[in-house]
């Protein structure tokens, strides 16, 4: 459905997201003393390809996009990350979104290193044929980077399970059929169960075990989400489970908010039949800004990255920040929050449910054997809340934040790695 562009989101930034990036990974390295030779390893990209995706639209212009695959580091495993349609997807966004992955799946310590891939369109203003045609062309023109043990892509922004089969459909009319090239599929095409609301469940997950471990009373918490897709809608359905209340979400068209709560499943029709969260019954409307800035005691960024910066932390007043999104919170952003005391629950920890719940189909589809998703669920709730302990454990024991903890513990298992295989 179209609707009003993506872009004009952020507030004033600081730096580019790659430098951000970099800027959080160079103080792990500090803190670690990583040697300087592997700074410049673990720093930039292993490979970057810039494509040309030419694609016939339905009125018969040719129109070219350009399209990216980032493969950062492989050396825990082959490269893994989602493929996100946006005007915004460029190189140094994809660059970023790549390094990323490999520290988070780092973090929870699954066998992948971290990938990227973007394509840059306006995808909601664009036809389900037209999007069938530019995945199919991407997909043709990234083909030979991949491989079941090469490199694996999953839905991002934009993307779906829908895209995904189009995606496994293209790789294997050339390669034979190959369920495992990519993650986030259909589970009538060998998708997982659990896959699908796994990104918002992990953080989900996360919020209980930092409840715990920071005791903070999550019965009766009130609850702000920003974004209402995939990851914001399951998060927003499943918070529930720990007693909160969800009293504010929003998605590019603005937001809704109700003070006793929001009944959430009720959002989530009154979006299949309008295509937005906005005039949801018994609701008010607010704007994404004053969403963030809500006197509520959890915040999840779900939508896009660098929307709390140094123009805005000020004002935030939730306690926790949860980072669903990746990259939310600009470093400027992240210094102004961490001097009010909140607690940040860093991207590369509070969302890699996603990327677990990949590493179990991509498992499934290699065995030819599929999980229940009791099984499924019960084995991301202990990945995250293993995760959470070994990075508190870090934060609490070098007294530090849950952002740097959390990038030390991956840089120092990428950098064993990279070592053990004689990379380096
Ligand atoms: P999605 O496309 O399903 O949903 C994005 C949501 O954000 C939509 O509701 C959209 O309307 C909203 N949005 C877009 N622009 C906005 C704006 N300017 N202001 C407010 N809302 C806006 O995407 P998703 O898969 O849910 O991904 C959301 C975030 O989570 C991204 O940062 C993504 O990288 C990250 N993430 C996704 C996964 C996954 O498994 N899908 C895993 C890890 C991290």
């Amino acid at each position: 459905m179209a609707g009003p562009p993506e872009t004009a989101r952020r507030s004033p930034i600081d730096m580019t997201p790659f430098e951000a990036v970099s800027l959080f990974f160079d103080r792990a390295a500090d803190h670690i003393g990583l040697a300087d030779e592997m700074r410049e390893v673990l720093r930039g990209s292993y490979r970057e390809l810039r494509v040309q995706v030419p694609v016939r639209m339905d009125d018969g212009r040719l129109e070219v996009f350009t399209g990216y695959r980032v493969q950062h580091n492989a050396a825990r495993g082959p490269y893994k990350g989602g493929i996100r349609y946006h005007p915004d997807a460029d190189l140094d966004e994809v660059r970023a979104l790549a390094a990323l992955m490999t520290w988070k799946t780092a973090v929870v310590d699954i066998p992948f290193g971290g990938a990227k891939g973007g394509v840059q369109c306006d995808a909601r203003s664009m036809s389900d044929a037209e999007k069938q045609r530019l995945t199919r062309r991407f997909t043709q023109m990234i083909a030979y980077l991949l491989g079941t043990n090469r490199d694996i892509p999953a839905p991002d922004v934009n993307t779906d399970a829908r895209t995904m089969a189009w995606m496994m459909d293209a790789y294997s009319t050339r390669y034979g059929y190959t369920p495992a090239i990519v993650t986030g599929k259909p589970v009538e095409l060998g998708g997982s169960y659990g896959r699908e609301a796994a990104t918002g469940r992990g953080v989900v997950l996360c919020l209980a075990e930092a409840g715990r471990s920071l005791d903070i009373d999550l019965q009766g918490a009130t609850v702000a989400v920003q974004g209402f897709g995939n990851v914001g809608s399951w998060f927003a359905r499943l918070v529930g489970e720990l007693g909160c209340r969800v009293v504010a979400v929003s998605d590019v068209a603005g937001g809704i908010y109700a003070e006793s709560g929001l009944d959430v499943d009720a959002v989530v029709s009154h979006v299949a039949e309008s295509g937005s969260v906005v005039g949801a019954a018994g609701s008010e409307s607010i704007t994404n800004e004053e969403l963030l800035e809500l006197d509520v005691d959890v915040l999840v960024p779900a939508a896009l990255d660098r929307v709390i910066t140094d123009a805005n932390a000020d004002r935030i007043r939730a306690r926790v920040v949860a980072e669903a999104a990746n990259h939310p919170v600009s470093p400027a952003g992240d210094e102004i929050l961490e001097g009010n005391g909140k607690t940040v629950i860093p991207d590369i920890l509070a969302n890699a449910g996603g990327v677990t719940v990949s590493y179990f189909e991509w498992a499934q589809n290699i065995q030819q054997f599929r999980w229940e998703e009791e099984r499924v669920n019960a084995e991301l709730s202990k990945t995250m809340s293993r995760a959470w302990q070994q990075v508190y454990a870090r934060a609490t024991g070098d007294g530090i934040p849950l952002r740097l903890a959390a990038f030390a513990l991956a840089v120092e298992k990428v950098d064993q790695a990279d070592r053990l295989r004689g990379y380096v």
